[in-house]
C-alpha cells in the first residue's frame, strides 16, 4: 500500500468551507424518504424536549424560587453542601424532565426502526449513572469556582482557570475512568483487521498500546470507532457493530480517527474552549451584579449557594452562541481528518463507499436544514463524500462514486410504519 500514500502534500477542497454537493447524487429518493420518517419525528420531539426543559427551568428558578427555598431547606449546612444540594437538584429535574423524551426516542422510536438494541434495565441503570455522574461532576466543578466567587474580585477569571483544568484532566480520565463504567473494551482478537489497524498506525507514524472492540451493540447497532487515551495508554476503539462492514471501510475509518490523533485536533481545541468559558464567567459575573435579574429569583448576591441556578442559567447564555464557532471549526477538523485518511490510504473508492453503508447503520439525517448544519460537529454526509470524489480527481487518483441505490440492507425492519 506504501506507494499509494501521497502524504501531506495533495491538492484537496478547502477545508474551512462547504463542499459543493447534491445529495441525490448519492441517494434515491426512497431511500430519502426512509431516512426522513426516522429523523424528522426525532427532531420534533427534541425541539419539544428543549423548550419544555427550558420552560420549567424558568419557572423553577424566577416563579418558584427554587434556589433560596433549596437553600433555606439545608441552611444549616456549610456552603459546599448548600451549593451540591442546590446544583444537583437542579441537575436532576432537568434530567427527569428530559426522561419521557429520552425513553420516547431510544426505547420506542430508535426500537421501532431498528436501531435500539437496548433493554429497559439498561435505560434505567444508565440514567442512574448519568445522575450520579451529573452531581459528582457539578460537585468537581462548582465548589472550586465558587470558593473564588465569594473569596475575590476578579474570580471570572480565576474560575475560568480552574474550569479549563478541570475539562483538560476529564479529558484525560474520561476514556479511563468513565467509558469503562458504561461500556466493556476487549482487545481484538488477531487476525486480518487487527493487523490491518496495526499496519494504518504504522503508516501514521502513531505509536498505539492496543486495538479494541467495544460492545456499541448492547444499546445501539449505531457505528463508529476512535482513538481514546493519551501516551502510553492510546488505544484505537471499533464499536462492534461495525465489524462487519468490509475491511478496507474499516480502514478508512481508522485512518481518520488516527488523522484526529496526529493532527493534534483535541489539544488544538483547547485555546478555544478556555476562552468560551472566560466569555461564559464574564457573562456570568455580569448578570451576577445586576440587581434586578437576581431579585427575580430571590437571591441579592452571586456567592450565594442560592444563586447557583441563575450561576448555570447565565453560563448558558453566551456558551450557546459560541457553540456555533466550535461547531465551525470542528466540521474544518472533520476536513482535515477524512483528507488523512484520503492521503495515507490512497483509496478514494472505500472512502467514498463507506458513507452509504454508515447511512443505513446508523439512520443518518441527510437533510439538515440551515441552523442544523451550523450546528453541526461535521459536514453533511454527501459533502464529504463529494470531498473524496473531489480530492481524487484532483490528483489522478481513480475513483468509482457509488451512484443512487448503493445502501446495503443492515438488519432493517423495511415494514416499519411510522
Ligand atoms: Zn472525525
Amino acid at each position: 500500500m506504501t506507494d499509494t500514500v501521497i502524504r501531506r502534500a495533495s491538492a484537496h477542497p478547502p477545508l474551512g468551507s462547504r463542499t459543493p454537493s447534491r445529495t441525490e447524487d448519492f441517494f434515491d429518493e426512497e431511500q430519502l424518504a426512509d431516512l426522513r420518517a426516522y429523523a424528522r419525528p426525532v427532531k420534533r420531539v427534541r425541539l419539544v424536549g428543549r423548550a419544555v426543559g427550558m420552560a420549567v427551568d424558568l419557572v423553577l428558578i424566577f416563579v418558584a424560587d427554587l434556589g433560596p427555598v433549596l437553600d433555606d431547606a439545608v441552611g444549616g449546612m456549610p456552603w459546599p453542601v448548600r451549593l451540591l444540594v442546590v446544583a444537583g437538584a437542579l441537575g436532576l429535574v432537568a434530567q427527569v424532565v428530559q426522561l419521557p423524551f429520552d425513553w420516547w426516542a431510544t426505547m420506542v422510536h430508535d426500537k421501532r426502526h431498528g436501531l435500539s438494541n437496548q433493554s429497559p434495565a439498561l435505560w434505567v441503570g444508565d440514567q442512574i449513572k448519568e445522575a450520579v455522574l451529573g452531581v459528582v461532576l457539578i460537585g468537581v466543578l462548582l465548589v472550586p469556582v465558587y470558593a473564588a466567587v465569594r473569596g475575590v474580585e476578579t474570580w471570572w477569571l480565576i474560575g475560568g482557570l480552574i474550569f479549563f483544568g478541570i475539562a483538560l484532566t476529564l479529558n484525560f480520565v474520561y476514556p479511563v475512568l468513565i467509558m469503562p463504567r458504561f461500556n466493556k473494551f476487549t482487545p481484538m482478537p488477531e487476525g486480518e483487521l487487527r493487523s490491518r489497524i496495526e499496519q494504518i498506525a504504522d503508516l501514521a507514524e502513531t505509536d498505539i498500546e492496543g486495538v479494541y472492540t467495544m460492545d456499541g451493540s448492547k444499546r445501539s447497532r449505531r457505528g463508529n470507532a476512535f482513538v481514546a487515551g493519551f501516551g502510553p495508554t492510546k488505544r484505537v476503539v471499533v464499536f462492534d457493530t461495525m465489524l462487519d462492514f468490509p475491511i478496507e471501510q474499516i480502514a478508512q475509518v481508522v485512518a481518520h480517527e488516527i488523522g484526529h490523533y496526529r493532527l493534534n485536533h483535541i489539544p488544538k481545541t483547547f485555546p478555544l474552549a478556555g476562552l468560551q468559558m472566560l466569555v461564559s464567567l464574564a457573562f456570568v459575573q455580569y448578570v451576577g451584579g445586576n440587581d434586578t435579574v437576581l431579585g427575580w429569583a430571590g437571591v441579592d448576591d452571586l456567592g450565594d449557594p442560592a444563586a447557583v441556578p441563575v450561576f448555570v442559567l447565565a453560563f448558558g447564555v453566551p456558551a450557546a452562541a459560541m457553540g456555533l464557532v466550535a461547531a465551525w471549526v470542528s466540521r474544518r477538523n472533520e476536513r482535515e481528518a477524512d483528507l488523512e485518511a484520503l492521503e495515507l490510504l490512497g483509496d478514494p473508492t472505500s472512502f467514498v463507499s463507506m458513507w452509504p453503508r454508515f447511512v443505513a447503520l446508523n439512520k443518518s439525517d441527510l437533510e439538515p436544514g440551515p441552523w442544523e448544519r451550523w450546528n453541526s460537529s461535521h459536514p453533511e454526509t454527501a459533502e464529504r463524500m463529494q470531498f473524496g470524489l473531489d480530492w481524487a480527481a484532483m490528483n489522478d487518483v481513480p475513483a468509482v462514486a457509488p451512484g443512487p441505490a448503493a445502501v446495503p440492507a443492515v438488519g432493517d425492519d423495511q415494514t416499519s410504519s411510522d
